[in-house]
């Protein structure tokens, strides 16, 4: 019954990497040695134009590949956009949604994430979630009660029965360098995992709930130790490999 499920260490590059790239794409794939296969998963969230790209190096591997964001249509008149069928097309196995820069940037409501999440399963991908506060929010001490929001307006009901993993990543956390006590991240997670739990039961007892905002080496270990949280979702050093592997290794 206290059977954790298997980390995973999830990179989101953002608007980062060119073809040029993929040698770190490979460094990361070579240094994922039987040590870090034994004992966490290693998925990597490439921009759309490098998806296919690190998809076909992966061949072979266990490292995952995914995208950064969906549409929630399966197709049609949506220029720019790509849909979660594209993405498992050239080999995603895995998409971000609600990313809060997707929620600031594209005005993302919590609507939206859900019926993203919504397609991305359809296609036969697994959702990363996410979700956290801002700065303001937490120094209001309304950080529990926007998070439980967001869960509850973004989270599909399908988060029953199929893969669905969630990342908190507090948004003053995000590439600042700050990051919440391990007091305050074990208060997150487990109200999360609770309000899981609650809504999906037994699959919510088990969906791996990642925690994110400037995840680096030396923070890794203290951070990924705290109680609920099931591993990593990296942005800038995720694009190191080292960094990356280093992560990793914390487990
Ligand atoms: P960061 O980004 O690790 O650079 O803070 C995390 C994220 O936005 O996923």
């Amino acid at each position: 019954t206290t059977e954790r499920p298997r980390p995973l260490v999830a990179g989101n590059w953002k608007m980062n990497g060119t073809r040029a790239a993929t040698e770190t794409f490979s460094a990361i794939l070579e240094g994922y040695d039987a040590g870090l296969r034994s004992k966490v998963d290693l998925l990597v969230c490439a921009p759309a134009t490098l998806t296919y790209v690190f998809a076909v190096a992966a061949v072979g591997t266990p490292v995952k590949v995914g995208g950064q964001d969906c549409h929630a249509a399966t197709h049609g008149a949506h220029t720019g956009d790509l849909s979660a069928a594209m993405l498992a097309d050239v080999g995603a196995s895995y998409v971000i949604v609600g990313h809060s820069e997707r929620r600031t940037d594209h005005r993302e409501t919590d609507e939206m994430v859900k019926a993203k999440a919504r397609a991305a399963i359809t296609a036969g991908l697994t959702p990363i979630v996410c979700v956290g506060e801002t700065r303001e929010e937490r120094d209001a001490g309304r950080a529990l009660a926007v998070v439980g929001a967001q869960l509850a307006g973004s989270m599909p009901e399908e988060a029953a029965r199929e893969p669905v993993v969630v990342a908190y990543e507090p948004v003053w956390a995000i590439g600042t360098g700050l990051t919440p006590t391990v007091v305050d991240v074990a208060e997150m997670h487990g109200f999360i995992r609770q309000s899981l739990v609650d809504r999906f039961g037994a699959a919510g007892r088990n969906m791996r709930l990642l925690y994110g905002g400037s995840v680096k080496p030396g923070n890794a270990r203290e951070l990924l130790g705290v109680a609920e949280v099931d591993g990593a979702l990296v942005g800038g050093a995720s694009l190191v490999a080292e960094d990356f592997l280093a992560i990793a290794r914390a487990y």
